[in-house]
């Protein structure tokens, strides 16, 4: 992104649904609060993890403190000698701020290891204290107990959570007219027959371990979550043209939101069904973002999945429809037509950010660049800092513009597709990488320079002094 925003087109909100366990509860409101008490008091137990920071009062083996997708309580692959670490103190290198893995590692899995290794070990020397990893600030709500009480029930009881209903008529039959490409239709047949290999459906076939979402790793992996639920794809649906946010409570099942999209009163069918095309494609590069990241190892990002389904969804109504193009397709954007990134105009300065995530351990880095008129790299900065949600990644970045651009009084923003922004991107995949605050003043790190003369930000030359 740069510092402007280009202004969505449409905005569609939906109206909740209520889930049959919520309907359950008003029905019995005693039976519910009693048994909602009784359950928020035993996942409180249960699921609540031993946040670090001297590790004097914490055991390795029977405490429950590394954080999710971990489990909590590390799993052992033998018996532990009397003679192992037990404290987690023990492996601790408080000086260097590492972990002395090597001293647990015969026992544990990989896994577990690099899990363990991106704990942060800070300053303090404060006692280790109980905090909840279901939300972002430790502290237990009844909302993040909630979801967890029922994510755990649905592991336990093996329910799917997509097919114990009917889908509706009308939406199958919309399914068969929407305009869109024929794998991506029968990508949708397959999302409402729940036929797609998500980590839930692998799950309750015994093929793998766990039914967590790969990406997020708090929630089981259904249709649901993966499109529209897991924190990134929110990212997605809001940020694309559509301008959609994610009803988390309301939402219930894709079929559903499907008859509710159908069903929006002030937009006519022609406007529905061009709808539907958008959602089809939003779903597919949602698809495949999740499965370059789980067989490719790419990095999940929701600039580059919406960059992408506003190309292939363009491409496409480009060729079905050529003078009749659709609504929400934005007017033409210079910027969006530039092939590279172009200086700013005279007397102003260009500050392009962008934020990355390592999901695996909820690790992000954020990247800043900046250009003069000329073309010149003037100055840089990546960081690596903990968040757990891609869009947070994004936002501290744009944040960070934000404090640079308080230094000057007349501030443009703009946003800008991926192939513009090549330097932030690989800013913030070093700041991802980073241990401390790389700030590059004259002279960018050597990875820089690469992605910096392609862009046309041509770095100053070494000066050699006249001996
Ligand atoms: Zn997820």
């Amino acid at each position: 992104m740069e510092t402007g925003s280009t202004s969505p087109s449409i905005y569609c909100d939906f109206v909740p649904v209520a889930s049959k366990r919520r309907r359950r509860e008003l029905e019995h409101p005693r039976l519910g609060a009693w048994a909602s008490l009784l359950e928020g008091r035993d996942a409180l137990i249960k699921d609540s993890r031993c946040q670090i920071f001297n590790g004097a009062n914490t055991n390795i083996w029977k405490d429950s403190w590394l954080h999710p997708p971990h489990e909590g309580i590390i799993n052992v692959s033998q018996l532990i000698s009397p003679s192992a670490p037990q404290q987690v103190c023990e492996i601790m290198d408080k000086v260097n701020h590492s972990w002395r893995v090597d001293l647990i590692d015969s026992y544990v899995s990989r896994e577990t290891i690099d899990i363990i290794r991106c704990c942060p070990i800070g300053n303090s020397d404060g006692c280790d204290r109980r905090v909840w990893p279901w939300t972002s600030n430790g502290d237990y709500t009844v909302k993040s107990g909630y979801r967890r009480i029922h994510a755990q029930k649905r592991i336990r009881e093996g329910e799917g959570g997509s097919t114990s209903h009917v889908v509706q008529k009308e939406v199958w039959q919309s399914i068969w007219k929407i305009v869109t490409l024929p794998k991506i239709r029968v990508f949708l047949w397959r999302l409402l027959n729940d036929a797609i290999s998500t980590r839930w459906n692998l799950f309750k076939r015994k093929i793998v371990n766990s039914p967590l979402c790969p990406i997020c790793g708090q929630l089981e992996e259904t249709v649901e979550h993966l499109l529209f639920l897991c924190p990134w794809t929110q990212a997605v649906w809001f940020g694309a043209p559509l301008s959609y946010r994610v009803n988390l409570q309301g939402f219930s099942t894709f079929d559903k939101w499907l008859l509710e999209v159908l069903s929006l009163k002030d937009m006519g069918k022609k406007e529905i069904m061009n709808l539907f095309s958008m959602i089809s494609f939003t779903c597919w590069e949602i698809w495949k973002s999740r499965c370059n990241f789980i067989f490719k190892g790419y990095l999940i990002d929701p600039i580059v999945t919406i960059d992408r389904t506003m190309r292939a969804f363009r491409e496409f109504m480009g060729v079905k429809t050529r003078p009749e193009v659709s609504i929400w397709v934005a007017p033409p954007d210079p910027l969006r037509q530039t092939s590279r990134w172009m200086p700013p105009e005279v007397n102003f300065l260009k500050i392009n950010f962008d934020g990355a995530w390592q999901l695996n351990f909820f690790k992000a880095g954020l990247g800043v660049i900046v250009g003069n008129e000329e073309g010149l790299f003037c100055w840089g900065l990546a960081t690596s800092f903990r968040c757990s949600a891609a869009l947070v990644a994004e936002a501290a970045a744009g944040l960070c513009a934000v404090k640079l651009s308080s230094f000057f009084s007349d501030v443009r923003w703009n946003w800008v597709p991926r192939h513009l922004n090549c330097a932030a991107h690989k800013a913030a995949a070093i700041g991802a990488r980073a241990v401390q605050l790389d700030c590059w003043a004259v002279r960018p790190p050597p990875s820089l320079v690469g992605v910096l003369v392609s862009d046309g930000l041509p770095c100053p030359p070494v000066e050699v002094s006249a001996q």
